[in-house]
């Protein structure tokens, strides 16, 4: 199959293709469609990292946001720097031919300063390591009122860090009727009560 059958748009689809992306994976071929819905469901994938992940969730995300409202829309929790700044990175790729839409990283360790003040710009898409999240929210350095998609991803590591305490605080911000799609290598206990205490319905697929 090919990225133009998935829904994505004309433009996203341009863009996949500057940047090589001939088809999709597996995961991207299941995922997408389901993720532009016009009624959006709440998503469970297990996918591993290396399978495309990113893509699947970030691809759907670029297409949804409104670049024209300058409103965060979009919250992406990553347990690591490092996975947050690769996630960053692809979704400024996937957003090129969108003029207007920003996404920002913020994670521990480093100048929280810093970081307050790149929120003040228009963000749409943030991505964050939730602990320092929690830190900017109390600090009311970042809104979530019109947070429309909470992606969780590698929610087991998440876990497995500690995080749970700080993702539950962290959604008890977001609005009700969000929209939750949560990406795990594995299904243990702690993630079934995740998906049970937070997630209504969801779709779930496995690569
Ligand atoms: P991920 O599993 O999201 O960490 O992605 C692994 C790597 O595969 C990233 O460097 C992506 O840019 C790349 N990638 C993801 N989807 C595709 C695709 N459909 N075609 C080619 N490369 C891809």
């Amino acid at each position: 199959s090919h990225f133009s059958q998935l829904g994505l748009s004309e433009s996203t689809c341009s863009v996949l293709e500057q940047l090589g992306f001939e088809k999709p994976t597996p995961i991207q071929e299941k995922a997408i469609p389901m993720l532009l819905e016009n009624d959006p469901t709440d998503f469970i994938g297990l996918a591993q990292t290396g399978t495309g992940k990113t893509a699947a969730f970030g691809l759907p995300l670029v297409d949804i946001i409104n670049e024209h409202d300058s409103t965060t829309q979009a919250l992406i929790m990553a347990p690591t720097r490092e996975l947050g700044q690769q996630t960053a990175q692809q979704l400024v790729t996937f957003a090129k031919s969108k003029k207007g839409l920003n996404v920002e990283v913020v994670y521990g360790g480093a100048d929280i300063s810093r970081q307050i003040k790149a929120l003040k710009r228009p963000t749409q898409i943030v991505v964050a390591t939730p602990g320092r999240l929690l830190d900017l929210i109390k600090r009311k350095a970042i809104k979530l009122e019109n947070v429309q998609h909470v992606v969780l991803d590698e929610a087991d590591e998440m876990l497995n860090m500690g995080f749970k305490e700080d993702i539950d605080e962290i959604l008890s911000h977001t609005l009700d009727n969000r929209v939750t799609w949560l990406f795990s290598a594995t299904m243990p206990k702690e993630i079934r009560r995740l998906v049970k205490t937070y997630m209504k319905d969801p779709l779930e697929v496995s690569v």
